[in-house]
């Protein structure tokens, strides 16, 4: 069994619509990047790497290529699961969190966590997301920015 670990963080901005864990929620603003910047998804993407020992999703999926730009991310998770079982390895389960003061990510999570299965096609109940404002400190907590963190556990079937 192998273990990785995901983190990132994106700016949030008006006029972006705001797309966590592959789905559109309802929000004045959204996060920037080159691709829709599900700062979700990428945590998972890194973890996923992470776990296999194949770097990270800057090095596999440059941000300066114009093949990503825009690139709705669960496209990228999809492909990183790919590179993990071409590798031997089967997703065992997915845990993360996000970091957001608003808006409420809960109604969400049951959606997100399908989406992100069907990504990595493993059962929605290897995926569990969580959401935690900051209390309102820091750059989280005055919405200047949202984040996540992620920890993927993979195994040889
Ligand atoms: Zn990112």
């Amino acid at each position: 069994m192998r273990i990785g670990l995901g983190y990132d963080v994106h700016r949030l901005i008006g006029g972006r619509p705001l797309i966590l864990g592959g789905i559109e929620i309802p929000f004045e603003r959204g996060l920037l990047g080159h691709s829709d910047a599900d700062v979700l998804v990428h945590a998972a993407c890194d973890a996923l790497l992470g776990a296999a020992g194949l770097g990270d999703l800057g090095c596999n999926f440059p941000d300066s290529s114009e093949e990503y730009k825009d690139i709705y991310s669960i496209k990228l998770l999809e492909r990183c699961a790919r590179m993990v079982g071409e590798h031997g390895f089967k997703v065992v389960n997915l845990d993360a969190v996000i970091l957001a003061q608003a808006p409420k990510l809960m109604p969400y999570r049951i959606e997100m966590e399908m989406t992100m299965a069907r990504a990595l096609n493993v059962s929605t109940n290897c995926i569990n997301i969580k959401a935690t404002t900051t209390e309102g400190l820091g750059l989280i907590g005055r919405q200047e920015g949202m984040a996540a963190q992620c920890v993927v556990l993979i195994d040889s079937p």
